[in-house]
């Protein structure tokens, strides 16, 4: 069997910014991308929402097919308007699938983004 540090180590030096919620996107775990890209210190963001990342510039009707989707869930591709700490806006392209446990419910939601601002 492969060792949990292996899947630590490749995840906590991966430049996509990833996070680990609770099925109502608490915040459980987010590797070093994700401090890097948002501003935030890790010990700040744990048990706060997802949502500390929204600006106001991303219409209502994106979360709501969000969350439709991952509560079916299916996987979430899509791109959103984040706001750093800093207050900085930056768009996220965003992947979030979710994580079943053994009897195919929802335990987890995996999110991975990386900033889509200056691309092209
Ligand atoms: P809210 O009023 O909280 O939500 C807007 C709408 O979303 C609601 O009207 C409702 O339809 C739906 N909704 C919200 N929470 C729930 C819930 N628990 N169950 C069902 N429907 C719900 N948001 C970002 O802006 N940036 C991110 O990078 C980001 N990453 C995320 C990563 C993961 C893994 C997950 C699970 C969610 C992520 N979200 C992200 C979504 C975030 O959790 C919020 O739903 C979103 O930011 C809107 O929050 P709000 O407070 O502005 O509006």
């Amino acid at each position: 069997p492969l060792p949990p540090r292996l899947f630590f180590e490749a995840v906590e030096q991966s430049p996509v910014a990833i996070s680990i919620t609770d099925h109502k996107a608490a915040i459980l775990y987010a590797n070093h991308a994700f401090e890097t890209l948002t501003g935030y210190s890790r010990e700040e963001v744990l048990g706060q929402n997802e949502s500390i990342l929204s600006s106001n510039a991303t219409p209502l009707s994106v979360y709501q097919q969000l969350w439709r989707t991952i509560q079916r869930k299916e996987t979430w591709t899509g791109t959103l308007v984040n706001r750093t700490k800093a207050g900085l806006d930056y768009l996220a392209e965003l992947i979030i699938s979710p994580v079943l446990d053994r009897d195919g419910d929802l335990q987890y939601f995996l999110g991975m983004h990386r900033d889509a601002t200056k691309v092209h």
